[in-house]
């Protein structure tokens, strides 16, 4: 089974952390949305440094140390939640990993996966192999790494050379309703954790998806026939 190595973002890492979010930035400004809707940041980042993020093609030079400027002003000890989410963790470990593998017939494609823990954004994916997290809360750990498997199967099942992980939003959804019948419904997992379910689209979704999940005969079937019935082909 894999192995989750946790470690502390420190400021040269938390840049990158914020810078990685590009794409998504420039996404959300051509939609027209202004850049203080952006919401997974944790601190406060001025216009000026959201207009450099998006005019630069790699994170160097004055960007480089104004975001580093940023991330040290805001700075807090992650070490005690670091420890705590560490050793949470590691009740958890043995049975995750195994039942997850179990359940979509895949093992997973790595054999390392790295948990940085950090105060800048919220808990997130944008690397095969690397999770982000500021929770105090192992749920979101699952969650990111059960994303990150999710996407590696998704590229299996349909043959998908897109970059990763995201492919459009359609299929971003339901690997958010995904994942809630894997870590919450299943008997195995939903005991490690309570998690208040928070997108609203969800439930709508859960009603056309409920019979496909319940009468799957593996996993990547259920992931076709849910694609197709939210209109999704590839
Ligand atoms: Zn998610």
């Amino acid at each position: 089974m894999p192995k989750l190595y946790f470690n502390i973002a420190n400021h040269k890492k938390s840049a990158k952390i914020i810078f990685d979010f590009k794409e998504s930035v420039e996404e959300e400004i051509k939609r027209g949305k202004p850049f203080t809707s952006w919401s997974p940041f944790l601190l406060k980042i001025p216009e000026e440094i959201f207009n450099l993020i998006i005019s630069k093609k790699y994170l160097a030079g004055n960007l480089k140390n104004e975001l580093i400027k940023l991330v040290r002003k805001k700075r807090t000890n992650l070490k005690p939640k670091k420890h705590f989410l560490e050793a949470k963790w590691d009740k958890i470990d043995n049975v995750f990993w195994k039942r997850v593998s179990e359940i979509t017939g895949f093992q997973w494609k790595h054999r390392k996966y790295s948990c940085f823990v950090n105060d800048v954004t919220v808990g997130h994916y944008l690397v095969p192999n690397e999770i982000r997290i500021s929770e105090h809360n192992v749920y979101p750990i699952a969650e990111e790494l059960f994303h990150l498997h999710y996407w590696d199967i998704f590229k299996e099942v349909f043959n998908s050379k897109e970059k990763y992980p995201f492919t459009n939003e359609k299929s971003w959804l339901l690997s958010e309703i995904i994942v809630e019948y894997v870590l919450l419904e299943d008997p195995i997992l939903s005991k490690f954790w309570k998690v208040k379910r928070n997108y609203d689209f969800i439930e709508k979704n859960r009603r056309i998806l409920n019979p496909i999940w319940k009468n799957r005969k593996d996993f990547p079937s259920f992931l076709k026939k849910a694609h197709k019935a939210k209109g999704i082909s590839f």
